[in-house]
């Protein structure tokens, strides 16, 4: 069984007391590789390692920054295979989009902010003959990253590179499900020649790691991604130290679908914003509202798509769905399920775990489930559920499906689908959520602001809003 390690220092070595954690494969269940069950003397090393860093690091030429961070998105590039394969075993996800969509995205990030941080600019305030302002913005220092199972080397890469891009030295760790693709990065650090100390990545518990990371008062930035409760947690400790917060947290997106849209288009998009990654992205619609006309319609036809969608062996090509991170996940989703039965909800279609059989029989698969009749003030429309499980609902008029979509405690994401420019724009405007994506889904530029509004988040990550939030800027006036 493989033995992954904790990168420290420019080092690969085990937690300081040895304890290590299981590490599972979704697919077939079987514990396959350990990782380090590190805690707060692993984390204090780490940072002491990215402390020594620091001043070499914040003062490396960009040009030099820019070409490690190039180098290590070259290595990532040349080993697509090899993290493809490893995402999909970690995380139960269909190879096919890993190749497609997760090793890519990674392979993006770092290459975005090697290129962004050449173009990194501050600002100028001239005062007319007085005096002028100028904005220097300096790396923080020690930056925290925390990131979640669902996209797992996407996510932890989308925080890594403008962090050390900005000149920052890193402690990172990402989720205790699916660690093998940080820890290969570690390896691809070392090949790619960076100093040792500017990443470190300690690999363990959120409630150990994660938590002594946040704590940690030589931390000044914390970047987390995951679940809102935790990141309510993150808060209350970094908040009385006066910490730098990202918090990128859960969602529950709406779908509004017009009669109007374009049909066809929208359908393909809507079987892929409910149900890819087996609907584990903090980005999928998950209640999709449906005006009255094209209902019963688009329920027909949505189901007939579902039905064609195969579970099954995330390594086979074909696969549309492959299984769900854990058994405890599993048991949340299927737990939802019976909730909206409870709830008065009918289940149109899925609702069941399945068995693909074979080397999957003891892995942990979910139907894509489709249910309506819920009123859109009931749990199941309320809380995240963060897998398979979408909801239908007809609507009348466009104020009275607005109220609808913003009625929880929510705000990520928002999928508009209409030809109708103006409701589209009126629309955008009035809709509670970071994100609005009109007539398609998951469009990326990683120069736009990313987050989402209410409890899905604080502060935003892409492009600028990351170099902003990894440095403090300084305001200096010269009287001229
Ligand atoms: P999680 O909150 O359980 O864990 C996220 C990370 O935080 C993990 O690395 C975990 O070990 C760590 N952690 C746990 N407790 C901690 C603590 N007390 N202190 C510090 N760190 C701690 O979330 P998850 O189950 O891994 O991921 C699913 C959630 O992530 C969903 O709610 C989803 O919506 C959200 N998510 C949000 C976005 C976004 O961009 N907004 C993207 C992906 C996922």
């Amino acid at each position: 069984m493989e033995q992954l390690k904790n990168y420290i220092g420019g080092k690969l070595i085990p937690s300081a007391d040895g304890a290590t954690l299981e590490n599972f494969n979704p697919a077939t269940g079987d514990a396959y590789s350990s990782l380090p069950d590190s805690d707060e003397i692993d984390v204090a090393r780490a940072v002491d390692a990215a402390k020594n860093a620091f001043p070499a690091w914040s003062t490396t030429p960009t040009e030099e920054r820019s070409r490690l961070l190039f180098r290590i998105s070259q290595l990532i590039e040349r080993d697509t295979e090899q993290f493809a394969l490893a995402e999909s075993t970690d995380q139960g996800k269909p190879l096919a989009l890993a190749h497609s969509v997760d090793i890519p995205r990674a392979v993006s990030n770092f290459r975005f902010f090697a290129s962004s941080l050449m173009h990194f600019a501050s600002e100028a305030h001239p005062m007319e003959q007085a005096a002028i302002n100028y904005t220097l913005r300096s790396p923080l220092g020690v930056a925290g990253c925390i990131s979640p199972w669902n996209l797992p080397i996407y996510l932890f890469t989308w925080k890594i590179a403008p962090a050390l891009a900005a000149g920052n030295c890193v402690v990172a760790k990402p989720s205790e499900l699916t660690p093998m693709t940080a820890f290969m990065l570690s390896s691809l650090c070392i090949e790619a020649g960076l100093p040792p100390g500017v990443l470190n990545i300690v690999h363990g518990l959120g409630t150990k790691v994660g938590q002594a990371i946040v704590a940690h008062r030589d931390v000044p930035a914390i970047s987390f991604t995951g679940g809102t409760a935790t990141g309510r947690t993150i808060a209350q400790t970094a908040a009385p130290m006066f910490k730098k917060l990202s918090l990128e947290m859960g969602g529950k997106n709406p779908a509004i679908i017009f009669a109007d849209c374009n049909y066809p288009e929208m359908l393909k998009t809507t079987v892929q914003s409910s149900f890819s990654n087996q609907g584990e992205i903090c980005l999928c619609g998950s209640r999709i509202f449906v005006e009255r006309s094209l209902y019963k319609q688009f329920k027909q036809d949505f189901i007939d798509a579902v039905k064609s969608l195969k579970v099954g062996d995330p390594l086979e090509s074909g696969t549309n769905l492959g299984a769900v991170v854990s058994e405890a996940h599993r048991e949340k989703i299927i737990s939802y399920i019976a909730l909206a039965r409870d709830e008065g909800g009918t289940i149109l279609f899925g609702g069941k775990k399945v068995n693909p059989g074979g080397r999957c029989s003891n892995g942990w698969f979910v139907e894509p489930t489709i249910i309506e009749g819920l009123p859109h003030t009931c749990r199941t429309n309320q809380e995240e559920i963060f897998g398979p499980v979408v909801t239908l609902t007809p609507f009348d008029r466009e104020d009275e499906v607005l109220q609808d979509a913003n009625s929880t405690q929510y705000g990520l994401a928002a999928i508009l689908w209409t030809d109708n420019l103006t409701r589209a724009h009126r629309i955008a405007a009035r809709i509670h959520s970071g994100i609005v994506w009109v007539n398609c889904w998951l469009l990326r530029d990683l120069r736009t602001p990313f987050g989402g509004m209410k409890n899905s988040g604080l502060g935003r990550e892409g492009g600028l809003e990351a170099l902003r939030f990894f440095t403090e800027p300084k305001n200096v006036c010269i009287k001229l």
